[in-house]
């Protein structure tokens, strides 16, 4: 859902309007003794349009000047919502405190919907009026404390939201799910290919030379139709007396930009190699979905089970995530459960978690355990949004940089406590200094 944040300098009646818009009266922040949570989002509907609301109230960027912080305040605010409600107490009339908001908010070309709060009779309509001088367009009069005006206000606001943005991925998800069958040469993908596709074709070894089309083989898997991406490279072997990896990789890349989730075959009973561990970060990096399938299990004794049990753990410990699959080509055992991982990880690469949720989530995980002390300061994560699916892209705005084991801490836990499953998720930072 789109940000809306409401900004403003203290006492001006932030989270008034809040709770105004939420319908509450009650206080919006919890206190829990001994821990500070802000808990700053909040996810609300009006005229059957849903944002999430951000609360600035209870931000504080540490330790700056008063005009300072709430400049900071306004940016991160900025940085992190499609729309500003911009609270100004029309009483008080505009400070230099505002001012120094309003070029804030100037400068970053987003919305804004001005709101002159405190107008709680018809002698005050003149100060909500005073305030077209800031050249924010129309004040919308409101008191956030009897209600008056926040339904005119609410609908500049939805009034203003980016039009909901099209699903990049509809057209294809009309269609079969997209495959890659990825993995180095001879793991087992055509002997893979052509058992599930039920019948065994003969695959004509053939001199590569032509740039061939990529051809795709639509195969029905647990009832449904799923599209296998680029099979003529899996079928029509490229023998390469030198080159053969570079020309494998091109056609791994070639594959996963067509696809939505890559199966890597490995081979189970010989011991993982480098080019199977590139491939696997080939996916990694094209952000698509990922399940592991461990093939030729037919193969295996019980020496090499045990070695495989270690070498997963220490080779695949940054994958840990993706759904494996014990299969055998030769046999045809467990082929069948393919498609559960397919499932499970293409759940796992859509997910998008609530941003009150998220939110609600990340205070607690770092009232717990905040980023440790760096040069006399700790950075702060104030709020974090879910910026995408397919992959899960996070964007946290914090204070400071966050080192790279917080990082990992942070993501290790969303996973924990979202799932996440066969997808690799991104999180970026915007830090303000
Ligand atoms: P590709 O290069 O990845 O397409 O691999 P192929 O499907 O051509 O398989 C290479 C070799 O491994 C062939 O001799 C297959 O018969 C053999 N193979 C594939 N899958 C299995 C399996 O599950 N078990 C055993 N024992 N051999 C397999």
């Amino acid at each position: 859902a789109p940000v809306v944040a409401v900004v403003g300098r203290p006492n001006v009646g932030k989270s008034t309007l809040v709770n105004r818009i939420l319908g509450r009266r009650e206080a919006v922040v919890e206190d829990v003794p001994g821990v500070t949570r802000d808990r700053v989002a909040y996810d609300t509907v009006w005229a059957g349009h849903p944002f999430t609301l951000l609360d600035t109230g209870g931000w504080d960027p540490d330790g700056q000047g008063m005009q300072a912080s709430i400049t900071t305040q306004a940016e991160l605010a900025v940085a992190a919502s499609d729309v500003v409600v911009f609270v100004v107490d029309a009483v008080v009339g505009a400070t230099d405190d505002d001012d120094a908001v309003v070029r804030v908010l100037r400068r970053s070309g987003k919305p804004v919907v001005l709101v002159a709060n405190k107008v709680d009779g018809s002698s005050r309509e003149a100060d909500a009026a005073a305030l077209w001088n800031l050249a924010l367009g129309e004040p919308h009069p409101v008191s956030a404390l009897h209600g008056r005006g926040s339904g005119d206000m609410l609908d500049a606001v939805v009034e203003a939201l980016p039009e909901a943005p099209p699903e990049s991925f509809d057209d294809e998800d009309a269609g079969p799910r997209r495959i890659a069958l990825l993995g180095k040469p001879n793991v087992g993908k055509s002997s893979l290919l052509n058992r599930l596709a039920g019948e065994d074709r003969v695959v004509v070894d053939e001199v590569a030379g032509t740039t061939v089309d990529p051809i795709d083989e639509v195969i029905e898997l647990g009832e449904r139709p799923w599209r296998f991406v680029d099979t003529a490279g899996i079928r029509r072997r490229v023998h390469e007396a030198s080159g053969a990896e570079y020309f494998a990789s091109l056609r791994t890349a070639a594959a996963l930009e067509r696809c939505e989730v890559a199966v890597v075959l490995v081979d189970a009973s010989d011991p993982l190699t480098e080019q199977d561990l590139r491939i696997i970060s080939m996916v990694e990096e094209s952000g698509r979905a990922l399940v592991l399938a461990y093939n030729k299990w037919d193969l295996l004794d019980d020496d090499r089970r045990e070695t495989l049990e270690r070498e997963i753990d220490r080779q695949l410990a940054h994958v840990r995530w993706a759904p494996r699959v014990n299969v055998s080509a030769r046999t045809g055992w467990h082929v069948d459960r393919l498609v559960r991982g397919l499932d499970t990880a293409l759940d796992g690469w859509a997910t998008r978690v609530p941003t009150s949720r998220l939110n609600g989530f990340l205070g607690e995980l770092v009232a717990g355990q905040p980023h440790p002390v760096r040069g006399g300061k700790q950075p702060r994560i104030l709020f974090a949004t879910q910026a995408d699916i397919k992959p899960p892209r996070f964007v946290l705005f914090t204070t400071g940089f966050l080192e790279a084991s917080y990082r990992r801490f942070v993501e290790r836990r969303l996973r924990e406590e979202f799932g996440f499953p066969g997808t690799p998720i991104e999180i970026s930072m915007k830090v303000r200094e």
